[in-house]
């Protein structure tokens, strides 16, 4: 598939509709404010920074995200809902806030609405909201954010509904104002889309084919992150591992992280990390640089999604169990130590009860540092929502219990042998559960909570974005606890 890159052109009328929303914020006597919520993955996060970098270049305020609209007491002037459709009960989450939005433009009829992302990109869901749902404004697809800025201005200055239906474009959107959650951690898309077509997955039906990045595209922004004091960068993909291959660019994903970790040798950038990894996609050359640079956190995510060799190959995964299992073998062997975690989905259809006891067997063997554990939740329009034989929930919340107890107990372990150790911490601020602890992550992406002593002092803020040597002295299923023995400022 050609690659088509957002135009000059197009760039240039984007930054004017920017500016002539910007114009008519500026004249307003307080100025207006932007509420983006969230939902789903990393992706979907990344994508509302743009969002939240459009809207501020548009003179908006954003604003953190409360009930129905409203921040501190009042309504917002602007509230975007980023929507995910990987599961069904998050979809209607979704739409219980679309509703709950009806009541808030009733109350406040300045406030505009806008509701994005993977979700908006499916037909039925479109059309859904476009017809029952006449209290949102604007309506758009993962396609179509860099026109943000233009659906804005026809809202405000029409006072008529933009809704662009979905499954267009296939634009790489470069060069959009970014706002950043964070100071000091970022994530770097590296491509958009996935050709796999798992049957149970609609990514590649709402995000598109695999579209890669230019290479110096990538670099230069990892450099400018690296420049503006960025500790840790996350680089994204649906699948990574095909990073180059619609492109020609002579680079694989490999050969674009060791050119990512010449780039940052020196600067403050010192952890590296990548999702997500197909297992058939993960070469011995991705394993050889993950091995030889210490910029690449020694952390990798590779979602199994079953051990059922035989529900594997019903979910187009294209590998065994025991190819999964010996990739496992060899990556550690190269990378001792390496922490693993993975997704796992529970009730796939025609999943027997001998199928489910393979996923628990290689759960067991690999002793994954962290499971994302979903039940199967059949999707409109892919392959394995019209299987005949779908599991019945009962059974499926049984296995699902069980799969948990299982690893719950695996991460324990794991966490209980941190005890008496110590490790680099990148602290990320005080902890949201106790004001009088910090918190950060370790190289393997374990969450850390642990006391500072004088002169540094927890509620200090410019400790978040520091590395912190932590004693650990308690583990907890999903977090370790412990005490800064050392900062590295
Ligand atoms: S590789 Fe991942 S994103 Fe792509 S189709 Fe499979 S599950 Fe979906």
């Amino acid at each position: 598939m050609a690659k088509k890159i957002i135009t000059p052109e197009e760039t240039e009328r984007q930054d004017n509709y920017m500016r002539r929303v910007l114009d008519r914020n500026s004249a307003l006597k307080r100025r207006p404010t932007a509420c983006i919520k969230t939902f789903g993955c990393q992706m979907n996060e990344h994508d509302s920074e743009k969002l939240a970098g459009m809207a501020e270049r548009m003179g908006y305020e954003i604003v953190p995200d409360e009930a129905a609209g409203k921040y501190n007491g009042r309504f917002c002037d602007l509230v975007v809902l980023n929507t995910c459709c990987v599961r069904e009960n998050a979809e209607e989450k979704i739409f219980g806030h679309i509703g709950a939005l009806k009541g808030a433009k009733h109350e406040y009829p300045g406030l505009l609405t806008a509701v994005c992302g993977c979700m908006t990109e499916q037909k039925h869901i479109y059309d859904d909201i476009n017809s029952k749902f006449r209290n949102v404004d604007i309506v758009f697809g993962t396609h179509d954010i860099y026109r943000f800025p233009e659906f804005v201005y026809k809202a405000v200055f029409t006072g008529k509904r933009v809704c662009v239906p979905p499954g267009s474009g296939d634009e790489i959107p470069e060069g959009l104002p970014i706002k950043r959650d964070s100071d000091f951690k970022a994530w770097v898309t590296v491509m958009y889309g996935c050709n796999n077509f798992c049957t149970y997955c609609v990514v590649p039906y709402v995000r598109g084919r695999e579209r890669s990045r230019n290479k110096d595209d990538i670099l230069r922004e990892v450099e400018s992150l690296a420049l503006s004091g960025v500790r840790e960068i996350t680089l994204l993909g649906q699948n990574v591992n095909s990073y180059g291959r619609d492109i020609n660019s002579g680079t694989d994903f490999a050969g674009l992280l060791g050119e990512i970790c010449d780039r940052v040798q020196g600067s403050g950038l010192r952890r590296i990390r990548f999702m997500t990894s197909h297992p058939k996609d993960l070469s011995d050359r991705l394993i050889d640089v993950m091995a030889s640079r210490p910029e690449i956190c020694a952390q990798l995510h590779l979602p199994v999604q079953s051990g059922s060799t035989e529900v594997l190959r019903r979910m187009n995964r294209r590998y065994t169990k025991e190819q999964y299992i010996s990739l496992v073998d060899k990556i550690r062997s190269r990378i001792p130590g390496i922490a693993l975690s993975t997704d796992i989905i529970t009730g796939f259809p025609g999943e027997t009860e001998e199928d489910f006891a393979e996923t628990l067997d290689l759960v067991k063997r690999v002793r994954y540092d962290a499971a994302f554990t979903f039940i199967y939740s059949p999707r409109v329009g892919t392959p394995a929502a019209s299987y005949p034989d779908q599991v019945p929930p009962e059974v499926v919340h049984e296995r699902f219990d069980r799969l948990l107890e299982l690893q719950n107990g695996i991460c324990r372990e794991l966490n209980e042998a941190c005890v008496g150790k110590t490790f680099s911490v990148l602290c990320e601020g005080v902890s949201r559960t106790c004001d009088t602890r910090l918190t950060g992550r370790t190289e393997s992406n374990k969450v850390v909570n642990f006391t500072a002593s004088p002169p540094y002092d927890v509620s200090d803020g410019s400790l978040a974005g520091r590395f912190a040597d932590v004693y650990i002295e308690n583990a907890q299923t999903w977090s370790l606890e412990g005490r800064a023995v050392n900062w590295r400022l």
